[in-house]
């Protein structure tokens, strides 16, 4: 690589370093951008939900990245090792890079390590989880042994993750599924949940718990999962009274505990005194608190939104509107107001489009109840929102 030096550095060529990438392009063909991302492949990871209730082909979630990558912007091929925002510098395993702008996007780590016996037996002992590419589709083998008298698990963790909706949307999907075969009433379907409530927006939780009652799933929240026996199929929960809780399965879906990457826990640009390591930046403009010439967003930024494809979508125009007038010194006038989305699917065929920002209020796209369960919504999320993705948000159109 000759060039170390660029005007916009990106770090993480994900959904939010391309978009964000393809819109500041749009605005200015000219703007000398590096997009630092070690993968050949790009991942819509939001499918991943639907390969693992049988209804989706995951080969159709992944893409070369070079087909992905704006033509305009330089393609570096390798992983940050250090980020020195003092220095305006980026350590990778393939050079060090310097910028006059740099934007964070490495998305989120997931901490498998956190619960003992989780990595060595996903993908194993009917242990799945829909969180990565290699595992989706071990999700519906799993489900597809399940027979009278078992038990399924479906796990959350006691951390922020992407997608929150996602542990309980495969969850739904089971019990549907598990109702097609005429067997829904003869398996045990339990969600355990670090959390205290199934959603954090009344509307949705409101129709949720509707659907929880309908399947017959028994919830138990305040447990964090922190042990798995692979071999005896037994999970181990930490209850609110810090009692240790096993229960057996006959297959688990775990949600892993997530947090920012360690590279960028360990520097000066994450937030400090939080163990998760969040890029600090401000709520509204998506600038470092530190660092003016940092910005970020998507999953590894500290705005406490819903962490989403949809969020960044509406969080890349703020950014690159801030972006290009900082560059001109003019003062920052764009603002995120939180904006989230879940596509809560709720069986085949069935979606409550979740839509809300910062306050947890419902701000929703549509003239219909959207807490209502729909066959359209679901049609959005398995054509429509995939479509949008390769064609136009990473294209920065969309
Ligand atoms: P990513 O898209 O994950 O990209 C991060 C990039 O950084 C990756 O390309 C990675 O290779 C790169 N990277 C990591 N470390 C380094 C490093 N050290 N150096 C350089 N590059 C690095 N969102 C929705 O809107 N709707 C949904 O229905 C939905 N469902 C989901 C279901 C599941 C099961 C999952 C897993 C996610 C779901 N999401 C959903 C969330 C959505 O996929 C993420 O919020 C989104 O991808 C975040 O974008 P990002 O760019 O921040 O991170």
């Amino acid at each position: 690589m000759n060039q170390t030096h660029f005007q916009i550095l990106i770090a993480g060529g994900g959904n939010a370093g391309i978009g964000t990438a393809a819109q500041l392009l749009r605005q200015n063909s000219q703007l000398k951008i590096g997009i630092i991302e070690p993968s050949d492949k790009h991942y819509y990871q939001p499918a991943w939900t639907l390969v693992g209730g049988g209804d989706y082909d995951i080969n159709a979630t992944v893409r070369p990245q070079s087909e992905c990558l704006p033509k305009k912007a330089t393609h570096i091929k390798a992983r940050v090792t250090a980020f020195k925002p003092e220095e305006n510098t980026v350590e990778t395993d393939n050079g060090i890079f310097t910028y006059d702008y740099l934007i964070v996007a490495l998305g989120i780590q997931l901490d498998w390590d956190k619960v003992k016996g989780l990595k060595e037996n996903l993908g194993k002992n009917n242990i799945s989880s829909n969180y990565t590419f290699q595992t989706a589709p071990y999700t519906f083998e799993a489900l597809k042994t399940l027979k009278k008298g078992q038990t399924a698990l479906f796990t959350n963790p006691n951390t922020p993750i992407k997608c929150g909706g996602a542990p309980q949307k495969i969850m739904y999907l089971a019990a549907d599924y598990l109702r097609k075969q005429g067997i829904l009433k003869d398996v045990g379907v339990h969600f355990y949940s670090a959390g205290g409530v199934i959603f954090g927006v009344k509307k949705y939780a409101d129709t949720l718990n509707k659907i929880i009652a309908r399947y017959g799933i028994q919830t138990h929240f305040k447990h964090n999962l922190i042990e798995i026996k692979g071999d005896e199929k037994k999970a181990i929960f930490v209850n609110e009274n810090q009692e240790k809780v096993e229960v057996d399965f006959d297959m688990i879906h775990v949600t892993p505990p997530q947090s920012a990457p360690d590279v960028i826990k360990k520097s000066a640009l994450a937030m400090p005194d939080n163990p998760l390591g969040w890029v600090e930046v401000d709520a509204a403009t998506l600038q470092h608190r530190r660092f003016a010439n940092v910005f970020s967003l998507g999953d590894a930024a500290s705005t406490p939104n819903a962490k989403t494809g949809a969020a960044i979508r509406k969080q890349a125009p703020v950014l690159v509107q801030n972006l290009l007038a900082l560059m001109q010194n003019q003062p920052l006038l764009a603002a995120y107001n939180g904006y989230g989305s879940c596509p809560l699917i709720t069986g085949y065929g069935k979606l409550v489009l979740a839509e809300f920002d910062y306050k947890n209020e419902p701000t929703e796209t549509f003239f219909f109840n959207q807490a209502e369960e729909r066959l359209s919504m679901y049609w959005l999320k398995k054509y429509a929102l995939p479509y949008l993705y390769w064609n136009k948000i990473l294209k920065g159109t969309a």
